[in-house]
Order: structure tokens, then C-alpha cells, then sequence
């Protein structure tokens, strides 16, 4: 009887554990993470910290930052802007509703800034959400963390000596994808449209693409030239020939893909041809990629 209780309680504990583990280690991290400041042109800097790789503005009209990464971050991100500035953030740009580029916003609301995104960013923003892949769930925000200035197809600001385009080049990482591009600098901020990791990212729960994304890339190449320095979603400065290569890779795989639906591939011979060969690994990842990307095609 005594044994049982024991191991009764002592699978409790471990329950407990587990249960309390994943919090514990966020919020060990949020604490170890350190807001690192790298100079991009003139008067625009890229911060990076965890999340989203946040663009900054400063000059005279104020503070402008696009995305804001985690809420337990925004004492650290504020102090990393206050080294740069002394102007506070009055503009955030959201390039799209994903948690680790606005779960600052709140924060930033509440402190004054006036926060932009797309309209179906701000709509998808305003209750919860199920991300594609993962299945991880993001909350509404309250209404200090809603974006109050949205656009539809693209908006202009004169901001501290830019025209700061900010643009929709179509569905493909979300249905509500903004770049933010500072003509002056000639610098662009892609949001997860470009990143500098293996496959993107592409959430077909929020209107995602592939091709939409494929298209957006080369819409972004048009606008942008070879002096252009990208500020990606995620990683490190880019040059329009990094985006290129990118795009060139998910043409590969898309053809590929295709190439699969025509033959009457199931999703698990698919698997089997490796669309993805020299791109990405051939692990789990990968193939939950393959599959919701070739989703996309067959409809199955
Ligand atoms: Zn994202």
C-alpha cells in the first residue's frame, strides 16, 4: 500500500515536471536572451534577440520598428532602441501576425506606438489562430496590441528621409505578408517571406502558398536592385542574390512536386522521390514540409 502511494506521488512529481518544465525553460530563455544591434544604412538597424529579426528607424519623426519579437523581451528591446535613440517608438509595423514577430505589440500599444499591418493581418490578430505544421495556437491580442493603420494592396510613409513603402507581394507565407522598404537606404525588410533558414516556413492554415510565395519573391526581386540590403524574417543581412538562389530552390522543389501530382504519386512515393534532395535534410521535418506543400497541388 505504502509503495503504491509512493509511486502514486512520485508520478505526480514527474507529471508536475513535465507539466512545468517547458515553462521554467521559456522563461530561463526570454531571460538569457541578449538584444543584439547590428548598423544596416544610414539611420536603419537590425536587432536580433529571439523571434523575428526587428528593422529600426531613427531620425527625427521618431522611432519606426517593424515586428517586436516576444512580450517577456520588450524592456530589453526598448533598451537596445534607447542606445541608438532617445526618441521612443511611436510607429510599429507588423510584417505579419505571427507570434514571434508581434507578441511585443501590446507592450508597444499600451506605451503609445501607433501599430500597421496588413488587414488580414489585423483580422487574424483579433482571435485565435491555428498555425499550420506545428498546430500551435496564438491568442487574440487585446485591442492595445491591434494594428489601429492597415492596408490593403500597399501603403506610403515619409518617415526620417525615406519613402517606407510597405507592400503585399502576395499570399506566401500568410494571407497578410508585408515588406517594408526604405527607399532612400534601399533597404527592405522581407518578413517571413525570406529567411535564412533550409525550407520556409509556409502556413496554409493562414492562406499561405507556395506559389504565392514563389511569386512574391520575384515581385520583391523586381523591386528591389543589387545594392539592396534585405533585412529577412529570420538570419542574417541579405543581398538580392541570396533572395534569388532562395526563390530558385522552391521553383526546384515545386517543379518537382508537379512533376509527382502528373505521375499520380501518393503523398508517400512523393516522399520516396525526394523533391527536396540537396535542399534539406531527409528528417521528419522535411517530409511534414514535402506533405503540406504537395497538399497544395494534388488538394488530397
Ligand atoms: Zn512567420
Amino acid at each position: 500500500m505504502m509503495t503504491i502511494k509512493t509511486s502514486n506521488n512520485l508520478n505526480l512529481l514527474a507529471l508536475l515536471a513535465c507539466l512545468l518544465l517547458p515553462f521554467l525553460a521559456t522563461a530561463q530563455d526570454f531571460d538569457n536572451i541578449e538584444i543584439t544591434t547590428t548598423p544596416v544604412r544610414d539611420n536603419i538597424y537590425m536587432l536580433q534577440g529571439s523571434g523575428g529579426n526587428i528593422g529600426v528607424s531613427i531620425g527625427n519623426d521618431g522611432t519606426l520598428i517593424v515586428d517586436d519579437q516576444f512580450a517577456p523581451l520588450t524592456n530589453k528591446i526598448a533598451a537596445a532602441i534607447a542606445e541608438l535613440t532617445d526618441r521612443p517608438v511611436n510607429i510599429v509595423v507588423n510584417s505579419h501576425f505571427h507570434y514571434d514577430h508581434t507578441d511585443g505589440n501590446e507592450n508597444f500599444g499600451r506605451a503609445g506606438a501607433y501599430i500597421v499591418a496588413h488587414d488580414n493581418s489585423r483580422k487574424r490578430m483579433e482571435s485565435t489562430q491555428v498555425l499550420a505544421g506545428s498546430g500551435r495556437v496564438q491568442e487574440a491580442y487585446d485591442t492595445v496590441g491591434l494594428p489601429k493603420i492597415t492596408f490593403f494592396d500597399s501603403m506610403r510613409f515619409y518617415f526620417n528621409g525615406n519613402a517606407v513603402d510597405i507592400v503585399k507581394t502576395g499570399n506566401g507565407h500568410t494571407d497578410g505578408d508585408a515588406q517594408i522598404y526604405f527607399r532612400e537606404a534601399n533597404v527592405i525588410h522581407t518578413g517571413d517571406m525570406f529567411v535564412r533558414y533550409g525550407l520556409p516556413f509556409i502556413d496554409q492554415s493562414n492562406g499561405g502558398t507556395m506559389d504565392g510565395m514563389i511569386d512574391a519573391l520575384m515581385n520583391i526581386g523586381s523591386l528591389i536592385d543589387d545594392d539592396t540590403i534585405i533585412i529577412p524574417g529570420h538570419g542574417q543581412l541579405s543581398s538580392r542574390d541570396d533572395l534569388l538562389d532562395y526563390r530558385a530552390m522552391l521553383v526546384v522543389i515545386r517543379g518537382k512536386l508537379v512533376r509527382a501530382k502528373v505521375l499520380s504519386l501518393s503523398p508517400g512515393e512523393m516522399l520516396e522521390s525526394q523533391p527536396a534532395d540537396g535542399y534539406a535534410p531527409p528528417n521528419e521535418n522535411t517530409n511534414g514540409w514535402l506533405l503540406r506543400a504537395y497538399e497544395e497541388y494534388t488538394g488530397q
